[in-house]
Formats: C-alpha cells, structure tokens, sequence
C-alpha cells in the first residue's frame, strides 16, 4: 500500500489510504458518487470498532475461508467500491478459493461495469463475469436484478461485500449461502447473511485469503467442523458490543 504521500506510521494512514482509493474510483468511473456515501458510513463504524479486526471477525473470516473451500461454485461479487479499494486483493481470494468474480452494481451502468472489469483484469483478474447479464435474482426490479446465469445466478456461496440490504436478502431468499463484509453489524445485509463479517474490507478479504491458504489442505470434515460451529447471532452481537461499549484510542 504505497499509494499515497504519507507515512505508514501515520494514525490515520489505513483511513488516508481508503479515501484516496474511493476518491480515485470516482475520477476513473469505477466508484459511483452514492460510493462516497456508502464510504463515510463504514468509516463511521470502523472508527468505532478500533479501525482492527476484533476476534469475532476473525472467526467470521475462517467460517467464510471453510464455505468458500466446501462450495462448488463460489462466487465473488464486486461492486464500485471493492474495485476501487481491494481489486488486487479479491483476485488473491479467487485464487485461493477457486471462485469466480463478477462485477455486480446497484447502479449499473455499461460503461461502469467495463471499467470495473478493466480494472480487475488489470489487477490480474483472468475472467470478469457480470457482463453478460443473462439471470435474474428473484424479487427486485429489472436493473437490479441483473446477474449471469452461469456467474451469481449458478452459485451456492456467493461473498457480497458492501451490498445494498435488499439485494443481499433476495440472494439469500435464492437459498445462496451469503457471506456478507460489512462494518454496520445492524444493516440489512449482515442481518440475512450466513456469515457476516464486521470489519473493514481492507482487512477482511487478505484475512479470509490467509484463512483460505491455512486450510488449503484440510479436509471436508474439519471443514464442516467450522462452518458448524460458527453463529452469525454471535458475530453481530460481539461487533455491536465492540462499537458500543468499545474504549476509542
Ligand atoms: P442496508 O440497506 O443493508 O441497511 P445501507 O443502506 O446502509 O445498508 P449503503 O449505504 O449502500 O447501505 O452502505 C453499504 C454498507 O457498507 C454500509 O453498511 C457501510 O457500513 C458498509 N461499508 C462501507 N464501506 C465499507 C468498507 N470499507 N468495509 C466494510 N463495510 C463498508
């Protein structure tokens, strides 16, 4: 993370980092202006939970690694604001899980969905779904429902970071195994997800990477083990109790 004229050691370098990256997603068309928002809300919350990944997210982020290992066809959903902020680190995550990645925009416009493309491809993304736009998620209006067939539309876990509340509950209400990043443990994403992670997607996707790669050899039933024993329930309650109660530095 060299992107931006201040020192690492700087206190508010990994929130420094962030807006440059959104900010730039604008000016490339690749974030939308609605990004920003969605931005500051998150910031908000990580503020609160100590800009760290609290344990809870961690276990949220090997249950996901263990879903994502057992699925036969994982898929990873990326948005405006992922492209901008982790396009090299969501490729890592498809290849140590075998999923694939397809660009999917609450405000999808063709020009955003290609530059988004171009953008992972150029991350070294070798296939970039979405583009085709042949499914349909049950429930939603005709732009907003748009996914490929053989992409979100064929998947049994699909990982949707940062994703509108509607959207996410009609994948879920699809029977999709939904793992969910999001910082607000109370929005409506989190709350329809099989897994919730509550952290700041900086940090949780090389955290479900690394878990994926320690669990490259595992096998199914250990797996299971994990993906048994974890509680969405508890996850959201441990977040809300970090952001409530948690000591600001
Ligand atoms: P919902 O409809 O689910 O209640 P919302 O209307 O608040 O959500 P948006 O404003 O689109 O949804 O925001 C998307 C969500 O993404 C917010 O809950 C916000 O906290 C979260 N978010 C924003 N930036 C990040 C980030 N960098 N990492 C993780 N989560 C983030």
């Amino acid at each position: 993370m060299d992107d931006i004229d201040v020192p690492e050691s700087h206190p508010r370098y990994q929130s420094l980092l962030t807006r440059h990256r959104i900010e730039d997603g604008v000016e490339k068309g690749i974030t939308s202006q609605q990004g920003l928002i969605a931005q500051g809300r998150g910031e908000t919350f990580d503020y609160l939970l100590g800009e760290e990944t609290i344990p809870s997210a961690d276990d949220a982020a090997r249950a996901a690694a263990a879903h994502l290992l057992l699925a036969d066809h994982p898929v990873l959903s990326v948005n405006g604001n992922v492209a901008a902020l982790v396009p090299g680190e969501t490729v890592d995550l498809a290849d140590a899980t075998g999923a694939d990645i397809e660009v999917n925009l609450f405000n999808r416009t063709e020009e955003r969905m290609q530059a988004i493309a171009d953008h992972l491809r150029a991350h070294g993304a070798e296939t970039v779904k979405g583009l085709t736009a042949d499914g349909r998620i049950p429930g939603l209006d005709h732009e907003r429902a748009k996914v490929d067939a053989d992409g979100i539309g064929a998947a049994d876990v699909v990982v949707v970071p940062l994703e509108d509340g509607d959207r996410a509950a009609a994948l879920a209400e699809m029977g999709k195994t939904e793992i969910v990043v999001d910082l607000n443990p109370l929005s409506r994403s989190a709350e329809s997800a099989t897994v919730p992670i509550i952290d700041n997607i900086i940090r949780a996707l090389p955290t479900v990477t690394a878990h994926a790669r320690d669990l490259a050899d595992a096998d199914e039933s250990q797996l299971r083990a994990i993906v048994d024993e974890f509680d969405p329930e508890e996850t959201r309650a441990a977040a809300e109790d970090a952001i409530r109660s948690g000591e600001l530095a």
